[in-house]
């Protein structure tokens, strides 16, 4: 880890007043360096978590005043290409983002400050180089095309994953119904972790911010409390931001498998004591007795009534589709697959479903792009 990605900078603040949100977010920034990051010239997506359509003050998603204090900070930089873009849950239209833009506040906040809310519906499936669990990503087009991306996270406490703060918010660079499909196919919790890894490092949050000055305690990400915390977090590092806001909820790292991978990868500090800590001394803003979640773990499945989970597996996992007149019938896919379930008949590849994991390794090694995958058209979005 580079010395910069272990500076965790925190700030107390104890409402979401103008002035005193923009006097913490300022200082985030100044002692962060961020006018090395950001800049005129540079294209900056800011990405808050914006689960749903909630009230600011339910505190299920980042306020408008984090977000616009985030605005007019990289305005002083001299940044003028900017636009906020997120995926909510659920279906990614644009009558359902202007719904949650109106009811999450920040409809009023860019009108006010004449920033650009993403409408754009554009998604690029992304290869991801570097990953060990997941190698290609749908990812929305604002955040892909972005010079920068500053990550905005609400720090709650989550069923699925334990914690939800900056690593777990770029799980909305994914668009609307794409995430459960997500879930089914990383049912178990340490593949969930490795796949929300893999994302997190192809779409590197240049600066990431948590806003704890009210965060959300218990059954998180939408059904706990709000719980005032006046901290404001921020680092370079997604990763270290997490350490800091697990610090301060009195939730060891390590009981977070998104951090235990980060872990394990080198990309993550293993504590506290790892870190830099700036800004206002931790301690004094630390609640060990902040209430955690009951963890579910993260097999979307296991909501859906047993009866219905193969039929409901089915339709969310996308499976390998031969287009029969592009294919030259080399047998790469063949060659390539791990169930031996892919035969070349009259020079045309033919896939067996019944023993298709949907790996989608014959997709990636089709050298004439023959091999599609398809899902369920409600899933689209
Ligand atoms: S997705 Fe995987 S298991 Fe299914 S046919 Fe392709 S290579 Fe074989
Ligand atoms: S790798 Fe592509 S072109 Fe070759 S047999 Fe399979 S589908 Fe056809």
């Amino acid at each position: 880890m580079h010395n910069d990605d272990r500076l965790v900078v925190v700030k107390r603040c104890d409402g979401y007043e103008t002035a005193e949100v923009d006097r913490a977010v300022e200082e985030l920034f100044a002692a962060l360096h961020a006018e090395e990051l950001v800049g005129p010239g540079k294209r900056v997506a800011i990405k808050p978590n914006l689960l749903m359509r909630r009230r600011p003050d339910e505190a299920t998603t980042t306020h408008p005043a984090v977000v616009a204090a985030v605005v007019k900070a990289l305005r002083r930089r001299g940044v003028t290409d900017l636009l906020i873009a997120e995926s909510p849950s659920g279906q990614y239209t644009k009558a359902r983002l202007k719904s949650i833009y109106d009811g999450c506040g920040m409809t009023a906040m860019a009108e006010e400050l004449k920033v650009a809310l993403n409408l754009d519906l554009g998604v690029t499936q992304t290869s991801a180089p570097d990953a060990r669990m997941c190698r290609e990503f749908p990812i929305l087009d604002p955040i892909l095309q972005a010079d920068v991306v500053v990550d905005v996270a609400k720090l709650k406490t989550h069923m699925m994953t334990t914690l939800s703060g900056c690593v777990k918010n770029l799980f909305g660079c994914v668009p609307g119904l794409l995430k459960p499909e997500l879930h089914c196919r990383f049912p178990d919790q340490e593949d969930f972790a490795g796949m929300l890894i893999d994302l997190c490092d192809l779409v590197r949050p240049s600066l990431s911010i948590c806003d704890g000055i009210v965060a959300m305690e218990g059954n998180g990400p939408s059904g706990g409390s709000p719980r005032p915390l006046s901290a404001l977090i921020a680092s370079r590092s997604p990763y270290a931001a997490d350490v800091a806001a697990c610090a301060l909820i009195g939730l060891p790292p390590k009981q977070v498998a998104m951090l235990r991978e980060a872990m394990g990868r080198g990309l993550c500090p293993s504590s506290l004591e790892e870190l830099t800590i700036e800004g206002d001394p931790i301690e004094s803003l630390m609640q060990p007795d902040f209430q955690k979640a009951a963890n579910q773990g993260t097999d979307f499945l296991m909501r859906v009534p047993k009866v219905f989970r193969g039929p409901v597996k089915a339709l969310l996992t996308p499976k390998p589709h031969i287009r029969v007149k592009d294919c030259i019938g080399c047998g790469r896919c063949a060659e390539s697959c791990p169930q031996h379930t892919i035969r070349i008949v009259d020079k045309k590849a033919v896939i067996a479903y019944s023993d298709c994991i949907k790996c989608y390794c014959c997709h990636e090694m089709c050298p004439v792009k023959a091999i599609d995958i398809r899902r369920f058209r409600l899933f689209d979005l």
